[in-house]
């Protein structure tokens, strides 16, 4: 064997024994996705959508494919949907936008304590423009009552906002019941999909929202692309001004490869993902019910059924997460703590803190996140690692 094929062979093989936990943070583009990018990034696909000759119409051509599957996908009409740069953009243009537009009808906003930071850090920046917002709590298990935001809403109320599922302990709201109190009182419901889209079923009319967010790099495509769905008449001021494209939504020349591979990530989602989901789910549970076996005093965060189907959630009281997850890595896991964004900085969990979770499990807290690539194998690897992982960190301690 020469020199070169060891290196490549051993690099390989150091890859294919890692076991990646880590799909809420991100997901492997699939080689589709990156086949559907790649025309686009060459001499032949080049051109700007906005360009009326050939070059730039072949873009408008992926562009409005795209659309349509992204349309197709959440049953709304092909002008409701604008691209934009990925979750963090979509959910910032729905708040801003929409209550810079709606000054007249009031400057109430809601939204609730379990949220992703990008509308959680928003609704703080609108408060520092004058608007008034009421943050919603979660009981133990991360869920929001419709109750509660019917005793919330106000005359004043414009929008609210609730993430379909939570990108930490993946709990799923009553995104329906809230919708039909939101709208009962005249205001708006704006979701963050951003975690469910790839693994439950996301309609506009199942969930009867006015605004919804999505990612491309959650579903297998590529970062640095989202999608914005606006209901149809709904006013929203831009964040980008500029010109004009996306129906005026969000100017900036579209990141045409990004899309390209946005689209074709949804286009071969969905008709495996309720299979997958169903996978998913009894790979999770076997993975909780491996780990409570093997590991004294392991809980479960979150609710016990109603959650995502890829993740578990879990902490183990007495140890701390960041040992816990350096250990795992070092053993070739890679898992998270809190939400991927702020996986850098090991802070208590916003999330877990907000279901009332006691210090020794919101330090220890760790979050699984499984994908179409884990395995059972690799669940069971996991599993032994983790518990050797515990059993010496316990001896060290005593
Ligand atoms: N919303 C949720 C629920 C997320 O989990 C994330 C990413 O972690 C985002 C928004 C941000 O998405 P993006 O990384 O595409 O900006």
């Amino acid at each position: 064997m020469t020199l070169t094929r060891l290196v490549v062979t051993g690099y390989n093989n150091r890859m294919d024994a890692r076991i990646y936990l880590d799909h809420a943070a991100t997901t492997p583009p699939s080689p589709e996705v990156r086949a559907a990018m790649e025309p686009y990034l060459s001499p032949d696909g080049f051109g700007n959508p906005s360009s009326l000759h050939a070059d730039g119409q072949r873009a408008k051509r992926v562009l409005d494919a795209a659309h349509d599957t992204l349309a197709g996908a959440l049953g709304c009409q092909f002008s409701e949907i604008s691209f934009t740069s990925g979750g963090t953009e979509s959910d910032n243009a729905a708040l801003v936008g929409v209550m810079l537009a709606n000054k007249s009808r009031g400057s109430h906003l809601i939204t609730t304590a379990i949220e992703h930071e990008a509308v959680t850090e928003t609704a703080q920046f609108l408060e520092t423009l004058g608007f008034r917002v009421t943050t919603l709590p979660v009981d133990e298990f991360g869920t929001v009552s419709p109750q509660s935001v019917a005793d919330a809403l106000t005359d004043e109320t414009v929008l609210v906002s609730v993430m379909h599922a939570n990108n930490e302990v993946g709990t799923i709201q009553p995104l329906r019941e809230i919708a039909d109190v939101v709208h009962a009182h005249g205001a708006y419901l704006h979701t963050d999909a951003v975690q469910t889209f790839g693994q439950l079923p996301v309609t506009i009319d199942a969930l009867g929202v006015d605004l919804l967010t999505l990612s491309a790099h959650k579903i297998y495509g590529p970062k640095g692309a989202g999608a914005l769905y606006v209901r149809s008449g709904l006013a929203m001021e831009p964040l980008l001004h500029g010109g004009g494209q996306e129906r005026q939504r969000r100017s900036g020349t579209e990141n045409v490869p990004a899309i390209a591979g946005f689209g074709e990530a949804v286009r071969l989602l969905l008709p495996g993902r309720a299979a997958e989901s169903q996978r998913l789910t009894a790979l999770r549970d076997y993975f909780w019910t491996e780990l409570a076996a093997s590991i004294p005093g392991v809980v479960l965060n979150g609710h016990p059924t109603n959650r995502l189907p890829n993740n578990l959630n879990i902490s183990l009281p007495g140890l701390d997460a960041e040992t816990l997850l350096l250990s795992l890595d070092r053993a070739g896991v890679s898992a998270s703590s809190g939400s991927a964004c702020t996986s850098g900085s090991i802070e208590p969990s916003p999330v877990l803190t907000a279901m009332g979770l006691p210090e020794p499990r919101l330090k220890s807290a760790l979050r699984l996140t499984l994908g179409r690539g884990t395995t059972r194998e690799e669940v069971d690897r996991t599993v032994e690692i983790l518990a050797g992982i515990v059993e010496r960190l316990s001896c060290v301690k005593n």
